[in-house]
C-alpha cells in the first residue's frame, strides 16, 4: 500500500459523501484525486490526509476565505503553515467552508452555504472555522487546520466534539493566512484527539522570516507533553467563566472534569480574572477596527472579482459596485463599525479605550500566572451548537458564544479546547489556557482529562 493510499482514499470518500444527500457542506473545493502528492515520504505526517480552512493561501486550491469577492481566486504563493504540511508529508485533501473572511460563530456567514453539524444536521458545527472541524468530526481526515481570532478554532471543536488548539501569538507564522484581525489572528490546528492536534502543531510551529509577528523561540515535543499527566501542577478556575446564567449540563460536565483533574494530583485554585467583563466589547472593537483597514485592499483591481456599477467605468464606481457585490451583510456591518471606531473624532474614545481595556485584560493573566497557577480550565462556550438560523436575526447573541474564548486572543496566550462531555447527544467543550509560550502545560492538562474522561464521555 502506497502513503497516497490513505488520502486516495479520504479524498474519494469526501467526494462521495458530499455531493450525496448526506453531505455536510464542510468543503469549498475539494483536491483532484489525480493531483495528489506525498512531498516526503519520510515525514512525519507521510500520507496523512489534512484538511485546510480556506482562508489560508494554496497554490493547487482556490481561496475564497468564503467570500464572494474572492471567487476562484488562486494565489500565486502558499501559506507557510500549509507549506511546512506538505514538507512533513501530508497531503491535502480540500479547502473548508467557514464564514466570510472568519467572522462569525456558525459558519452560516458563508457566500457558499453554511457547513452542516455532523453531529447533529440541524445545528450549526461553530464557526468560523466549521468546516475543518467537520471535516474531523465526521471523519474525513483525522487533522486540519483552522484560523482561531476570538475563538474560531476553540468554539467549533466544542461544538463538533473534536480537539481544537490556538497557540501563543507568534507560535505559528502567519504567512499567507488571509488578515481578519492582524493583532489577533493565529492558525490553529484540529485532530479526533489532543495527540493528532497536537502532532499537526508540532509541524505547523516556529519562526518565519516572512511574518515579522513570528516568533524565533524552539518548539517543544508537543506530542511527549500530552503524556506527562497534572500531578503537582496547578490549575486555576476563573469565577468569570461560570457565569450564574450558564447551561446547567454544561456547569455540571465542567465541574466533573475539575473533580477528576483534582483526583489526578492536580492543584485546582479558584481565581478571579476581574476585567473579563470588558472583553467582548474589547474585542469587538479591536477587531472590526483591524478589519476595516485589512479588507480595504479587496478593490477590485488587486484580487479576485471585479464588479462595475450601471454608473459608468469610473474607480468610484467599480470600488463600490465590487465591494457592494462581493462582500456579505456581516463582513459589511464590521467593515463600518470598525471604520467608525477609527474615525478621527471618536478614535481615542473607542480604539484607545479598547486597547487599554486589552492591557487590563492581559494584566488579569499575568497575574495569576505569575502567582504561581499553571494552567486556567473554563468551560469553551456557555452553550452547546445551536440550531441553523436561530441566531443569526441578532448578531449581539452571536457575538456573545465567544464569550469564554476572546480572551486568549486579546492577551496572546495558549488556548485549547477538548470534549468533556455531551448533553442530549451534543458535545460539550473544555477550554484550557495556559501562560505565554507553555502550550506544554496545556497539552499535558488536555491529555490526563481525555485519558480520564475516555469512555466516560457522555
Ligand atoms: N466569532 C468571532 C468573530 O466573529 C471569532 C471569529 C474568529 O476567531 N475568527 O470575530
Amino acid at each position: 500500500m502506497s502513503r497516497l493510499d490513505a488520502a486516495r482514499r479520504a479524498v474519494a470518500t469526501i467526494r462521495e459523501r458530499e455531493s450525496g444527500p448526506g453531505g455536510l457542506n464542510a468543503f469549498i473545493s475539494v483536491a483532484d484525486p489525480h493531483n495528489l502528492a506525498v512531498e516526503n515520504e519520510h515525514g512525519p505526517l507521510a500520507g496523512v490526509p489534512v484538511a485546510v480552512k480556506d482562508i489560508l493561501a494554496t497554490k493547487d486550491l482556490p481561496t475564497t476565505c468564503g467570500s464572494r469577492v474572492l471567487e476562484g481566486y488562486r494565489s500565486p504563493f502558499e501559506a507557510t503553515a500549509v507549506r511546512k504540511l506538505r514538507a512533513a508529508g501530508a497531503v491535502v485533501v480540500g479547502k473548508t467552508n467557514m464564514d466570510e473572511f472568519a467572522m462569525g460563530s456558525s459558519t452560516e456567514n458563508s457566500a457558499y452555504g453554511p457547513t452542516l453539524n455532523p453531529r447533529d444536521r440541524t445545528r450549526v458545527p461553530g464557526g468560523s472555522s466549521g468546516g475543518s472541524a467537520a471535516a474531523v468530526a465526521a471523519g474525513y481526515v483525522p487533522m486540519a487546520l483552522g484560523s482561531d481570532t476570538g475563538g474560531s478554532v476553540r468554539q467549533p471543536a466544542a461544538f463538533c466534539g473534536v480537539v481544537g488548539i490556538k497557540p501563543t501569538y507568534g507560535r505559528v507564522s502567519r504567512y499567507g493566512l488571509v488578515a481578519y484581525a492582524s493583532s489577533l489572528d493565529q492558525v490553529g490546528t484540529f485532530g479526533a484527539d489532543v495527540r493528532d492536534a497536537a502532532r499537526l502543531l508540532q509541524v505547523v510551529s516556529g519562526h518565519d522570516p516572512r511574518d515579522a509577528t513570528s516568533v524565533d523561540r524552539p518548539v517543544p515535543d508537543f506530542e511527549a507533553a500530552v503524556r506527562t499527566g497534572v500531578a503537582g501542577m496547578t490549575v486555576g478556575v476563573p469565577e468569570e467563566y461560570e457565569p450564574a446564567g450558564l447551561d446547567a449540563a454544561i456547569r455540571s460536565h465542567f465541574e466533573a472534569a475539575i473533580e477528576t483533574l483534582e483526583s489526578s494530583g492536580a492543584k485546582i485554585r479558584r481565581v478571579s480574572l476581574p476585567h473579563t467583563r470588558f472583553s467582548i466589547p474589547t474585542y469587538y472593537v479591536i477587531a472590526t477596527a483591524e478589519a476595516s483597514a485589512n479588507l480595504s485592499r479587496y478593490d477590485g483591481v488587486r484580487y479576485g472579482q471585479r464588479r462595475m456599477g450601471d454608473g459608468g467605468a469610473t474607480l468610484h464606481n467599480l470600488y463600490e459596485a465590487t465591494r457592494t457585490q462581493g462582500f456579505g451583510a456581516e463582513v459589511k456591518r464590521r467593515i463600518m463599525l470598525g471604520t467608525y471606531a477609527l474615525s478621527a473624532g471618536y478614535y481615542d474614545a473607542y480604539y484607545g479605550t479598547a486597547q487599554r481595556a486589552r492591557a487590563l485584560i492581559t494584566d488579569d493573566f499575568r497575574r495569576v500566572f505569575a502567582a504561581g497557577v499553571d494552567a486556567l480550565f473554563t468551560p469553551t462556550s456557555p452553550t452547546p451548537a445551536f440550531k441553523l438560523w436561530e441566531r443569526t436575526a441578532d448578531p449581539l447573541e452571536m457575538y456573545l458564544s465567544d464569550v469564554f474564548t476572546v480572551t486568549a486572543n486579546l492577551a496572546g496566550i495558549p488556548g485549547m479546547s477538548l470534549p468533556i462531555g455531551t448533553v442530549d447527544g451534543l458535545p460539550v467543550g473544555g477550554q484550557i489556557l495556559a501562560p505565554w509560550w507553555q502550550e506544554e502545560r496545556m497539552l499535558a492538562v488536555a491529555g490526563e482529562l481525555e485519558r480520564r474522561l475516555a469512555g466516560g464521555v457522555r
